[in-house]
């Protein structure tokens, strides 16, 4: 729980700009959750969210093979795919078709709203828990979460990378290890969303990742997380790195973890 001076000026910043939900335009209640990630509970609205616009998010009922986006038994590469594409599976936790959704995230990835990691971890949070009810058994092998890691530039720029923040908060709540410094990035390149063409996308990244700590993931299974997924060209080059680090050793698994697949309309 904030101090009272901080409650007091987020009280003052909320009475001269107060907080609307980006589903309904109807101002969300005061609350001061945002500030605590473990904290949340169903009863309050989210700084941007209101609680009845976040109960009607459909979480995404299928899932798809990372190549060939063909239906898949819970998102397994299939049999085509898996010689060009190094992640084993592919969760995907909402549909990007969904406009609340789409503007979460692009409130979060563009206009650096950090307070959207909260809807976003609790609807990574929604898709786990009834993958585990379903009998799926995600954490059962001790996998470790790796979130994708932004370009040094990038994450002083924007303050925080929002992969990390997923992954933060899915290891808090569901108590599975965290590998923050696991990858990073080594080369600067263009901005993903920047680039059309699939295979431009591949270039792009190739290269651009490095394994900073094989010791952490040899012969684990990885929980790669990221915000959205688009070609999977950066989740294939991640989990390739993961599998392959030049020192040796590598990921038994890699297992992409996304909030949606898809790409922003323009
Ligand atoms: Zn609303
Ligand atoms: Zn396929």
């Amino acid at each position: 729980m904030p101090n009272y001076p901080q409650r007091l000026v987020g009280w003052i910043l909320d009475t001269i700009f107060p907080k609307i939900c980006l589903g309904c335009g109807k101002f969300t209640r005061l609350n001061f959750a945002s500030q605590n990630l473990g904290g949340f509970t169903d009863k309050k609205d989210f700084d941007y969210v209101c609680r009845k616009c976040f109960g009607e998010i459909d979480l995404k009922n299928t899932f798809e093979c990372i190549g060939c986006k063909r239906q898949t038994q819970l998102g397994l590469t299939c049999t085509f795919c898996k010689k060009d594409n190094y992640i084993d599976q592919l969760l995907i936790a909402a549909e990007l078709t969904d406009p609340l959704v789409e503007k979460i995230l692009k409130a979060y990835k563009y206009k650096f709203i950090c307070d959207m990691a909260m809807p976003l971890s609790m609807i990574a949070k929604k898709c786990v828990k009834r993958l585990l009810s379903k009998g799926f058994v995600l954490f059962e092998s001790n996998p470790i979460l790796v979130p994708v890691p932004l370009s040094g530039s990038r994450l002083n720029w924007r303050g925080f990378n929002q992969a990390q923040l997923l992954a933060r908060s899915l290891s808090d709540g569901f108590l599975a290890s965290c590998g923050e410094g696991v990858l990073a990035r080594i080369n600067c390149f263009r901005h993903q969303a920047d680039i059309q063409a699939k295979e431009d996308r591949i270039n792009n990244v190739k290269d651009n990742f490095a394994v900073k700590d094989s010791e952490s993931i040899r012969g684990r299974t990885v929980i790669l997380v990221d915000d959205i997924c688009t070609t999977g060209a950066t989740l294939n080059e991640c989990a390739r790195v993961l599998k392959n680090p030049p020192a040796g050793g590598g990921a038994r698994r890699v297992i992409g973890f996304v909030i949606a697949r898809g790409q922003f309309k323009r």
